[in-house]
């Protein structure tokens, strides 16, 4: 593989970096860490404060009156939006900037884009085939808005600019640059919008035939029997070659294809207008859903490392973006709606199915939703697959650095770890307890030669 750089980066809270140099230190020196992307829980970015012009002019600032939309904004925190909303006092941020740099450590600035945010913004929401806002049955999976609209998109190019002109970041790793994840069943058939359809066919792809491949494979998955069902798992057909066995059209791979598209074509645009600002390259990239479910998600990575410089993950295991669980809590949600759907269809019949779709049948998993959803999961052999499957669909044209939490049992860790180390990559994102001794071994065992400092 190429000589990518090496970096360990630690996704932290900004408070603790501004109030906590030792801890800075402790990781530089004893798991090789290079990098941090600091992250206040409050605004959902660095803490950076917009220009007071910039923010006037912010299509999310009137959050706080959005209570009944967004509850927690009676505690004064940020619903999670695309860019940076104004107000926010960015003290902690500038010291955790000077803290990082006298250490010899450098600061990816972190901002958030488009998975999350639409059930407060419906007029900024995506929406799907038929022109429908997203259902909130799947909303704990995220409500995103729509990646074409010229307002926000405009608006967060902008405030990139804003920050890279005023605060000394080292490069961005933006944060939400995807559709939710693929468990919210009906964000795969959104966003069909005027925008997202103009931006498709400017890429070449003739929106409307796919948006009507995605409608037809969404009336076929709901009027699917459990004939054809079993008989689609009598086929053995696993992956993409499922899908017409279920009466969705091949077309709909290309939907997913033409989704996925428009984001990387996003992303180059906002690192392009980075690069401008600071006058020469600083590392621009993201955090990309986990390879069994990249494209349903909106990753395509072969575009991804034609228009970013890096290629990361959220963490290893659990929520919303963890690696292991992304594809049993994606078949989970698909299983549920198959059984709630299709009369006289078998449990595991249903989770079997979904598995298949994800190419992730032949590993020891049980064929039950719940046990999917908070059963004891093989974790380490779930992870070791996304990295394997991560070094194969990648063409080594940009460093990887897939996301490893260090909070698990320390045997656990250090088994993570060394599936980063053994397939090759350059290093990873970590999330830590700095203070926890424990972590800090098991991650050094693991990395072995990726854990020296330079
Ligand atoms: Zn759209």
């Amino acid at each position: 593989m190429k000589d990518h750089r090496r970096r360990m980066i630690w996704f932290c809270s900004t408070q603790i970096v501004a109030e906590r140099p030792d801890a800075l230190k402790r990781l530089r020196d004893e798991i090789g860490l290079t990098t941090i992307m600091p992250e206040s829980p409050i605004c959902h970015t660095s803490g950076f404060r917009a220009s007071d012009g910039l923010a006037a002019r912010g299509p999310f600032e009137d959050w706080r009156q959005r209570a009944d939309r967004w509850p927690k904004a009676a505690d004064g925190i940020y619903p999670p939006v695309a860019g940076i909303v104004g107000g926010f006092d960015d003290g902690q941020l500038l010291r955790a900037i000077e803290v990082a740099h006298d250490a010899g450590i450098e600061v990816w600035g972190h901002i958030g884009l488009w998975s999350y945010g639409g059930e407060v913004f419906p007029e900024f929401a995506m929406r799907d085939v038929d022109g429908a806002e997203l259902s909130a049955r799947w909303k704990a999976w995220g409500t995103g808005l729509c990646p074409s609209n010229p307002q926000v998109d405009a608006w967060t190019a902008d405030g990139l600019a804003d920050v890279t002109a005023r605060y000394e970041v080292d490069g961005f790793c933006v944060d939400h640059a995807r559709y939710p994840q693929p468990a919210n069943l009906h964000a795969l058939v959104a966003c069909a919008c005027q925008h997202c359809c103009a931006a498709g066919e400017a890429l070449g792809f003739d929106a409307q035939r796919l948006v009507a491949a995605a409608r037809e494979a969404r009336d076929a998955l709901r009027s699917l029997g459990a004939r054809r069902l079993r008989r689609a798992l009598d086929s053995e057909l696993r992956g993409p070659d499922l899908l017409p066995a279920l009466g969705v059209p091949r077309a709909t791979w290309e939907w997913l294809l033409m989704r996925a598209a428009l984001l990387a074509a996003r992303m180059a645009a906002f690192r392009a207008r980075v690069q401008d600002v600071r006058g020469e390259p600083i590392p621009f990239g993201s955090d990309v859903f986990a390879p069994s479910i990249a494209l349903l998600g909106g990753h395509d990575y072969h575009r991804w490392e034609q228009s970013t410089d890096f290629l990361t993950g959220g963490s290893s295991a659990g929520g919303v973006v963890g690696w292991a669980t992304a594809s049993t809590n994606a078949a989970a949600e698909w299983a549920q709606a198959l059984v709630d759907q299709v009369p006289d269809v078998a449990q595991e019949d249903a989770v079997e199915l979904a598995l298949r779709l994800l190419s992730q049948e032949n590993i020891d998993l049980p064929r039950n939703i719940v046990s999917l959803q908070s059963g004891d999961l093989p974790l380490v052999d779930l992870y070791t697959r996304e990295v394997a499957r991560l070094v194969a669909l990648t063409e080594d044209r940009v460093p990887l650095y897939p996301p490893i939490s260090a909070g698990g049992p320390p045997e656990r860790v250090r088994q993570l770890a060394a599936a980063v180390r053994d397939h090759g990559c350059h290093g990873a994102m970590i999330g830590i307890d700095p203070d926890h001794a424990e972590s800090r071994q098991a991650l050094r065992d693991g990395l072995g030669e990726l854990a020296l400092p330079d």
